[in-house]
């Protein structure tokens, strides 16, 4: 993902640099140019807009100096507000240094919960907490055992019920969490294809029951606009805490990954890049703005 747009990047800030100076008229032509890029690669379109009219107000006020071309400079602002779009800072995932940390995790079907769920839970294990997964994906057998199996992989233990309820399942977890000393519980939850009223219900029952320390909201960074839209329904009825970008190891066109955060206003705390367990990152808005601008 990105290198397409990346490219596109770098042959029209290439156009700049070769210019002796900034004007106001080498700038539009840029950043209309970047603007039509960032559109293209499917970022929101009020998103690109505001990039744009910032760098733009930014790089007018700007005097060269001798020592950086034009394109150096713009780059250098194009930068610092796309770092600034993707959140600036990174953000860490709260865990409770005293009592049980509640992870809720949630999303559409197929978004890349249960996956995420499991690389999660390796990654806290491996910093010596005592984690539980919890298959709150009741309605499809299928996802109860594709939890039981990677939660063999990284040796953490899930909790499932025989009893088709949600709802019982996550308070009956919190019991068994306490009965059995776990300190940290990763509940992974029901999605369905689209968002739909029922589901909600259900996701917002359960942060309701295990009141979590974090709810983390996965999404399928291959499916560009919809992506968006499902963050911002999800948002306005479990109102998350952060945000899992997966598959961004996929060949989309990025656009969504870059769009969200504004969007919705929540941080991108991971980003899940691959298949196999071991491809989970902490989100660094500054490294992907780098990967963007080559
Ligand atoms: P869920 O329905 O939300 O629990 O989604 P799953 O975790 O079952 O993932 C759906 C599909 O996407 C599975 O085939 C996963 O192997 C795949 N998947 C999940 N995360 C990633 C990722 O980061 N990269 C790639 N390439 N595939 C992923």
């Amino acid at each position: 993902m990105f290198e397409e747009l990346s490219l596109k990047i770098d042959a029209a800030l290439k156009k700049i640099t070769g210019q002796g100076r900034l004007t106001e008229a080498n700038i539009s032509d840029t950043l209309r140019e970047i603007r039509r890029i960032l559109l293209d690669a499917d970022v929101n379109y009020k998103v690109a807009k505001d990039f744009i009219d910032k760098v733009k107000e930014k790089a007018l006020g700007k005097e060269v100096i001798a020592s950086i071309t034009p394109g150096q400079l713009i780059t250098k602002i194009i930068y610092d507000e796309l770092v600034e779009l993707l959140g600036g800072g990174h953000s860490e995932i709260f865990l409770n240094p005293t009592g049980a940390t509640i992870i809720l995790v949630v999303g559409l079907q197929g978004s890349g919960k249960t996956t995420f769920s499991a690389k999660l839970a390796k990654r806290l294990k491996e910093r010596k907490r005592k984690v539980l997964l919890v298959a709150a994906d009741i309605y499809r057998p299928a996802a109860i055992e594709q939890l039981k199996i990677l939660g063999q992989q990284v040796d953490v233990p899930v909790f499932s019920l025989e009893q088709k309820d949600a709802r019982l399942v996550a308070s009956e977890s919190l019991k068994y969490v306490k009965e059995k000393g776990f300190d940290t519980l990763i509940i992974d939850t029901a999605g369905r294809l689209h968002v739909d009223e029922e589901m909600m219900k259900e996701v917002a029952d359960i942060k309701e029951i295990v009141k979590p320390t974090e709810t983390l909201f996965v999404v399928d960074s291959m499916t560009g606009q919809d992506a968006v839209n499902s963050a911002k329904a999800f948002n306005e009825t479990v109102n998350f805490d952060g945000i899992v970008l997966s598959k961004l190891d996929g060949d989309a066109r990025g656009g969504a990954a870059i769009s969200i955060r504004s969007v919705v206003g929540k941080p991108i705390k991971f980003v899940s890049n691959g298949e196999k367990l071991e491809n989970l990152d902490v989100f660094y808005p500054d490294r992907l703005a780098s990967r963007i601008l080559g």
